[in-house]
């Protein structure tokens, strides 16, 4: 007898797929570029090294990361790209997104529309994007993106996150999740706990898990296939105005022991945002949870973008001369990244021109 199925899912084929990638993309040794940076986010970065904020300079620049040597594909997984950048060519004419291929690197993209404020909260927001998302996802895909990601933010005071907001954000994660799938697209879920306020180690990581728990219920409310997903966190860190100064141990212990309470062990990889760290700081406390013993039955490795970009742009300062020495920079970060993925990093072992400190700004946009 036929056995009667209520509901529709996807192909064993269709997951098979989408597991290929998600897979791929934090194989050993291997993390993810963060290059989505919106138009004006953009225009923040190029604005701290005098850049003018154009189409062309965006071009420029996003073209010296996807040109650098071969070797990139050996820690760089997969790229996240902005809408333009997608869509744009290098200037000998190949589209960006076949440069990346060329390196054995996946091309994916950001498929949200920013945060817009949740009226009746405390300052509190929800991330915009869901109309036409899996129209837009199938069109992505023809363009040759194979994966998405999607942002939401939660802050940390003294009545934050609401229940309201943890609630909103995990089911707009969900959503987004469930139409990228229905697309053929591994969706990168993002619900970032900020960085900023006074807040200890340990209120950190109660927020973190309570908005990661509300995640996984949502997205198996929504039937997405989480062998078919990556999460992207993060770190669980004190308050940036915290007077408690923590070690990369404790930093480790926090976000291990946060992400065992909470994250199934289905998904196949964590990709962590650096969220204003410096990249030497970025890249120790990825390498510290690497080394911190016990269960981590996924992949936990780096998503960055500042703790990726900081001293390539700040090499490059807009001039053709320094496109070599930006590019240096940017591999010397992608490779201590695709060693602390692993926790083969030595703490202080790769110099960068901007690693000493950061001169932290919050972003609440991307
Ligand atoms: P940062 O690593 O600069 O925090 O950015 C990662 C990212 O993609 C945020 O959405």
């Amino acid at each position: 007898m036929a056995i009667m199925v209520h509901f529709s899912y996807l192909s064993e084929e269709e997951q098979a797929q989408l597991r290929k990638v998600a897979e791929a993309i934090v194989a050993r040794g291997k993390g993810i570029l963060a290059a989505d940076e919106s138009t004006s986010t953009m225009g923040k970065r190029l604005a701290g090294i005098g850049v003018e904020n154009t189409e062309e300079n965006r071009r420029q620049f996003r073209q010296l990361l996807f040109t650098c040597d071969q070797t990139m594909g050996e820690n760089i997984g997969g790229i996240i790209m902005f809408h333009e950048t997608l869509y744009q060519n290098a200037t000998d004419g190949t589209p960006f997104v076949q440069l990346i291929k060329n390196k054995g690197i996946i091309p994916g993209i950001k498929v949200d529309k920013g945060v817009v404020p949740l009226m009746g909260s405390d300052n509190e927001s929800t991330t915009q994007g869901l109309d036409d998302l899996t129209k837009r996802c199938q069109e992505y895909k023809k363009q040759g993106a194979l994966f998405t990601k999607w942002r939401c933010v939660l802050k940390i005071s003294d009545h934050c996150p609401s229940p309201l907001a943890i609630a909103e954000n995990a089911n707009v994660l969900a959503r987004f999740a469930s139409c990228c799938q229905q697309a053929g697209l591994v969706p990168i879920v993002e619900p970032e706990v900020l960085p900023d306020g006074t807040h200890d180690l340990e209120r950190a990581q109660k927020v973190t898990e309570k908005v990661l728990a509300a995640v996984y219920k949502a997205l198996n409310d929504h039937h997405v296939y989480l062998e078919g997903t990556l999460l992207k966190p993060n770190m669980v860190t004190a308050g940036q105005s915290c007077p408690i100064k923590y070690k990369p141990e404790d930093v480790a212990k926090a976000t291990v022991t946060a992400l065992q309470r909470t994250v199934p062990a289905a998904v196949p990889g964590i990709t962590f945002l650096s969220g204003g760290q410096s990249e030497e700081e970025a890249t120790v406390n990825l390498d510290a949870i690497n080394k911190f013993p016990g269960k981590k039955p996924w992949a936990l490795t780096f998503s960055y973008g500042r703790a990726l970009q900081a001293s390539a742009l700040k090499a490059w300062l807009g001039k053709t001369d320094n496109i070599k020495a930006a590019q240096e920079e940017f591999m010397k970060r992608a490779k201590a990244n695709g060693l602390a993925c692993q926790g083969l990093y030595t703490a202080g072992t790769v110099q960068s021109l901007a690693s000493q400190k950061s001169n932290f700004v919050p972003v609440h946009t991307y």
